[in-house]
This record gives C-alpha cells, structure tokens and sequence, in this order.
C-alpha cells in the first residue's frame, strides 16, 4: 500500500524512520487585533437608541459591586468581584458535602466550537455570551432561556480571528448587558429583554483584522474594551465608553503609530523612542488587550494587560533593537481620563508571542513586613508577577511553570535575564514556555488565606525559528490575509523531525503556587496541556474542567481529586458558584478549541482530549448538592479516514501546498492537518467536500460558517496544491492506521523516490 502511495504521489521520502511516541507537539496560540489611524470619528453611536436599560433586572451600580463581598451568592463581575480573585467565600459545597454534588440542568448551546464564557449571575438571572458573540439570559434555577442576542456576526469575520469564533462573557450594571461581538461592535442590552439600548462600532480601521473576544468591564459609568489581532498586523488601544450613552470618554493606544501624523498623548511619544527601524508602525506593531481589562477603586486605574508584538520576531518589528513599548506590558491608566500613569513591562523586546493579557487579580497582601496593594498575573511567559499598585514596581517575580527562555527576572531592574542558549537569531531552538503560554487566558484563582494561586499551567515547547524568507533577503512581506509572526512555519514539520531529541516534553498542570516564595506547594499532572480555568472556595476545593472532559474539584489543601465528573467533552471555560434560596450552584460552560486549533490531535504521550475522542459539546452544566441529572454517552468518533483520489504531482506542487496549508489553513483546521475536534478534519471530507473544494476555498460556499473565500490570497492551483497535500496527508494517516506503514512522515521535502 505504501509502495502504492509513493508512486501515486511521488512525493518524498527520505525515510526518516520517526521515533514514534516522540513526535509531540507544541502549540501555538494566538491572539489578535487592530490598527489604523486614531480617528474617532468613525464610531458612531447607533441612532436607533433607546435610552435606557431595566428598571429591575441587571440593578449592578457601583456601589454594590464595590461591596460585593457583602453579597457572596451573586457572581457580579467578570472575576466575581473588581478584584478578580475568582475565590468565593461560598462553602456549602465543601470538603465533606463534596460526594453529594450532582448535575441540575445542562443546557445545550447548539454548536460544537469552543465556549470560553465567565457567566455573571444577579438576583436568579444567569448572564453569559455562546459562539458568534450571542448573548445570553437564563433561569439560573433552570436553564431555561429568558432571552437570547444575536449580534449577527458577518461569518467571513471568522477568518480575522486566530483562535475561533469565541467569546468570554458580559458586563451587567445598571440594568444593562454589555457585550463585544467578533467583529468589533460594543452593545448595551437592556437587561430585562435584551432589546438593543446602544450600539457602537470599536475599530479605527475596519480593513485590517481587529476581533473582539473578551468581556467590556464596566465601573464608573464607563465601559472598558480592547481588541485582539496582534498576529494579523493591527496597533493594540482599549477605548472607554459612557456606559448610558455609548459616548467615547477615552482611548489609548497601547503601541505608537506613525510618528510623522504626531502622537496621540506623552505616552505614545515615549513608547515610540523604544522601536527603532524606519516603517515598524506598518505592521501594526501589535500590543492588543484582548483578554484582562482591570479597575482598581483604591488609586482610581485601570490596569491593562498587553499583548505581543506584530510580528513576533524583534530582529524584524524593530531592526537595531529596543523595548518596544507598551508590549507584553501592565499598563495603568486613570480610569476617568485614560491618561497613563505608569507601566510593567513583563517581556522587553518580546521575541516569542509572550502576552500580558492574562487575567490580573488585585489583592492586599504582607510583603516583606509591609502590607502592600498589589496586582497579580501569571502571564505567559512562565514568571509570576506580584507588583506594587502605588507605583508599578515588581515585588516578586518567580516561575510558576518550565522556563527557559530567561534565567531569572532581576527584582533590581525588573528586567528578565535572557537566556542565550535558546537564542533564535541564527539557529531555531526550542523554547519553553511557547506561544501558547505556560498559563494562557483560562483563569487563576487567588486564595488570599492560604497566600496560594491555583494555576491551570502548561509546558508546551515551541520550536521558534526567524521565517527562512526574510532571512534569505532580508526584506519581510506582510501578508494581512494570514498570520504574520515572521516565523518559519512551511518547513515546521521537517524542523521538529531534525530537533526531536532535544524537544522538551509537553504537558499540562493544575499548580497551587506561592507567588511569594515562588514555592509550589502541590501540583496535579493533567495528561493534556490544554485545560480550563480555575475556581477556589471556602469550602476548601479548587474546580476544573480539563481536556480530557472531567470537571473535577480537587482539595485545596493537597490538590487531592474528591470528586468529578464525566462531560465527555473538553473544557476552558473557568467554573463560577452562585446561591440561590440558600443552595449552592456550580455551573461551566464545555466546549474546547480556541487558541489550541493549530495543535491540533496530539501525538503520545499526550493523551486525545475528550473533544476528539467524542465530540465537543457546547453545554452550559450546573451543579448542586443531590443534583441528579445526567449527559447522554455519546458515541466514540468514528476515526476512519476515507479513501483518497491521488494524483501524480510533482514534488514542487506538493511543497507549495504544504507551504500554504500551514501558513493560511492549519491555524484552525490543525497542524499536519490533524484537527483538534470544533474544527472540521480535512482528512475526513467526502466525496462532496471533494468535489467542493474550491468552491469552498475560493468562492466562500462555507462562509457562514467561518470559512471565508481565501481568493485574495490564493491562486486556484496554490488551492489545488493544497487540495493534493491535504489528500497525500489523509492517506498516510490512512495507512498507519490500517498498519501499512510504521508511522507518518509529516513531511515532503526531500529525494524523490521512483
Ligand atoms: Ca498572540
């Protein structure tokens, strides 16, 4: 049979026997966002205004959130309180009730892609957003939908966004819903009937690939929200609007733009002495707050976390050096004015997609014999930062996770030490941690008593290389219809194949971390790396939801499992807890993807997650003391790869098929065309799939779906070589299934055999 593939499409073969069971993989992640001139007029609030929210439901103001804690059975805020520790005082559910919790309702979201979600709950309403930006309300005693919003996302947007058609959830306060669609726009909902109050449209420049994913915050009459884009070449801002209004109040900008069109306050023009090279603003330059937007009563901020810079690679974002502010930074700004006040840059000189976007929890805490107002993240690049809100000063900054790419974080400069054995200017190398971060966007929780973090980590190597075409010429070409990282990505699967013995193992941990001592004081291996947010309680348990499909509460004291539960499906999503008539509720929502797409199925020792071995289950579950309800089992996946047509092509087709595959489709569809599960297997298609290939591809048949035509960017023979890559790539997986060949190649650049 293999003798059959080889003549069928002559393609490569220089029989790298692959150490089976080595080839795993690394992830990537990304984020996004926007760019473009600083033009404000381009928001226009929407006429059709009513003008005002509900009388009775979503009555969140700014003084009860602020006494949140006074109200323990609410969910008020994104990370429950202005605070965002995501640890409830709710203890009903404890250690010793454990055993009795069971399922309440499941309520089914009709899709298959990932959930990402925080639900805010108030007063027996649960209020939460689905895929495409939909809004939610239901009964939280029953699921039942009260209503739903449909922001009515164009699916070609889809194809503007790195990490899928996701969302994380609203803002409620003063009788309105407020919430981001994929697309840029900001709404205010009535709360009561999620009639539109306002609209307006949050992108300075609608041709380039600003998404919005994450939730508006909201304080002081204001809402707060970001963008992300960074990988497509968009300049990061986060804008301020009048929450009764949809009136601009304040944006800034998080990257300077052109300094010949003059900066848009002192900040930008600091920032800019930090980027050197002579059109590094054409780019975007990146720095997108796609994910944590924090307020902070007690000095008037609002802190914001920063994303990477577009392009990843420093030697061509900004040739001759630089920090390259405000990337992968904690900036604080007023929260009335938006004017800047100070920042921490986790990352200088950002060199690997490390993004300060993670949540942030703000806290008080004894430092040193002091008590201290401080901020905490753990952000991807694998240091845990705790820093002084007065001033912006890192305390402490010890790694929670597997780190490689700097020594140590100097507490005297507060600027990491790099280290130059892993130094990717000449030769690629792995890296730890890799774009996907050792913690990604899946919530922390901060338990102030114990003095611990409970940390959904992940180890996920990187193999990070400057993109083989600009190092041949020296001159980068942005491409604003795919990822723009200026890494080398069409010949990732035959660098892995030459580095596999020096690739350092991936894997995922839930860790109860002492961001003080930098001590961990237990840690629970999670066979997947990519695993779900976290919640802590007074009842002394910590939840989570993992890739292998089980929603699980472990003791906070040991990180011993007490109790879980099967979801047959993977999560992200971060658990909430609510009380409602004196009972206590859990509720998650299921459903996995998002920035993992590009990881695709993964290769042992890391084991399937639930999502490829069912299916992915878009569900919102609640659970409760004697909860009795229970899922479906669903059918294992039939994993039969059909049949392929082959057809003779040359080996310099199947390269370019390769090539453009990796650079404009594995980004969702996965790597070596492995799916991670939301998405669908190319490998799988039928025979009409077949037929519509380039109707597909190149006219947007799909989509609706998010599967937008591609004929801006790819000729009809570049889809045709992909077609034949794909379809060489399905028959070899084909054929090690069927025990014809000993393990898949990955890769077709090579001799040429007869
Ligand atoms: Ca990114």
């Amino acid at each position: 049979m293999f003798q059959k593939l080889k003549k069928r499409v002559r393609v490569i073969t220089n029989m790298r026997t692959l150490m089976k069971n080595k080839f795993y993989f690394l992830v990537l992640t990304l984020t996004i966002i926007i760019s473009g001139c600083n033009n404000s007029d381009q928001e226009k609030v929407s006429e059709e205004s009513i003008t005002s929210g509900s009388k009775s439901i979503g009555q969140i103001n700014d003084s009860r959130i602020l006494s949140a804690e006074s109200e323990p059975g609410n969910w008020l805020a994104y990370g429950r309180t202005y605070e965002e520790q995501r640890f409830s005082p709710l203890k009903q559910i404890n250690k010793e009730t454990i055993t009795d919790l069971g399922l309440v309702w499941s309520k089914d979201m009709g899709t298959n892609r990932a959930l990402e979600a925080t639900p805010i709950v108030v007063d027996g309403i649960m209020f939460f957003t689905s895929t495409w930006s939909r809004v939610y309300a239901v009964d939280a005693l029953t699921g039942e939908t009260i209503w739903k919003f449909d922001p009515e996302v164009p699916g070609e947007w889809a194809r503007k966004a790195c990490c899928d058609i996701v969302n994380r959830g609203v803002a409620v306060y003063n009788g309105k819903v407020f919430s981001a669609s994929l697309d840029g726009r900001l709404f205010a909902l009535n709360a009561e009937t999620g009639e539109k109050v306002w609209e307006v449209d949050t992108i300075i420049d609608r041709t380039r690939a600003y998404t919005i994913t994450g939730a508006p915050r909201v304080a002081k009459g204001k809402v707060y929200i970001g963008n992300g884009g960074a990988e497509y070449g968009v300049r990061g801002y986060v804008t301020a609007y009048n929450s009764e209004s949809g009136e601009q109040e304040w944006r800034f900008y998080t990257v300077p733009g052109n300094p010949d069109l003059g900066f848009e306050d002192p900040a930008m023009e600091m920032a800019a002495k930090t980027w050197k090279g002579t059109n590094w603003w054409e780019f975007g330059g990146g720095g997108t707050v796609w994910n944590s937007i924090v307020f902070d009563p007690d000095f008037n901020n609002i802190y914001l976390g920063v994303g990477n810079g577009s392009p990843w690679t420093r030697e061509i974002r900004s040739p001759g050096g630089g920090d390259n502010l405000f990337l992968s930074s904690i900036v604080a700004v007023d929260a009335d004015t938006g004017v800047y006040k100070w920042h921490y840059q986790t990352t200088p000189e950002d060199n690997w997609d490390y993004t300060a976007v993670q949540d942030m929890s703000l806290a008080d805490m004894e430092i040193d014999g002091e008590m201290k107002k401080v901020l905490l993240q753990a952000p991807k690049n694998g240091f845990f930062y705790v820093i002084d809100r007065e001033d912006g000063k890192v305390l402490r900054a010890h790694p929670f996770a597997a780190v490689t790419w700097a020594t140590h974080v100097d507490l005297e400069t507060g600027r990491p030490v790099e280290n130059p054995e892993v130094d990717y200017s000449d030769n690629g190398a792995w890296v730890l941690p890799g774009p996907l971060g050792a913690h990604n966007w899946q919530a922390m929780s901060i338990d102030i008593d114990a003095g611990l973090a409970y940390i959904p980590t992940q180890e996920n190597p990187f193999f990070y290389a400057i993109q083989e075409d600009y190092k041949k010429t020296g001159v980068y070409k942005r491409n604003p219809g795919r990822w723009n990282m200026g890494i080398e990505m069409s010949s990732l699967a035959q660098n892995i194949l030459n580095n596999l013995e020096s690739q350092p193992k991936p894997g995922g941990f839930l860790k109860a971390f002492d961001p003080l001592t930098g001590e961990t004081k237990w840690s629970v291996p999670i066979p997947h790396y990519w695993n779900g947010g976290v919640l802590g309680t007074a009842g002394g348990l910590v939840f989570q939801g993992d890739a292998l499909g089980m929603f699980s509460a472990y003791d906070k004291e040991t990180g011993e499992r007490l109790w879980e539960f099967n979801t047959y499906t993977s999560m992200l999503a971060p658990p909430i807890t609510f009380e409602i008539d004196g009972e206590q509720y859990v509720s998650i929502l299921t459903g996995s993807g998002g920035g993992d797409m590009f990881g695709g199925e993964p290769l042992p020792p890391i084991e399937v997650q639930a999502s490829l071995t069912y299916n992915n289950f878009g569900r919102m579950l609640t659970f409760k003391l004697g909860g009795e309800k229970t899922l479906p089992i669903p059918n294992v996946r039939d994993k039969t790869i059909p049949e392929q047509q082959l057809m003779q092509v040359s080996i310099d087709q199947m390269q370019n098929g390769e090539s453009n595959y990796n650079d404009y489709c594995a980004v969702c569809h996965g790597f070596v065309v492995k799916s991670a599960g939301g998405i669908p297997d190319l490998r799988k298609m039928t025979a009409g799939t077949h037929d519509a290939f380039n109707q597909i591809v190149l006219e947007g048949l799909l989509a609706s779906n998010g599967m937008a035509s591609f004929a801006d960017v790819l000729s009809e023979q570049e889809v045709e070589n992909i077609h034949h890559y794909v379809k060489a790539r399905a028959h070899e997986d084909r054929e090690v299934a069927l025990g014809n060949m000993e393990a898949p190649q990955f890769t077709w650049f090579g001799q040429e055999e007869e």
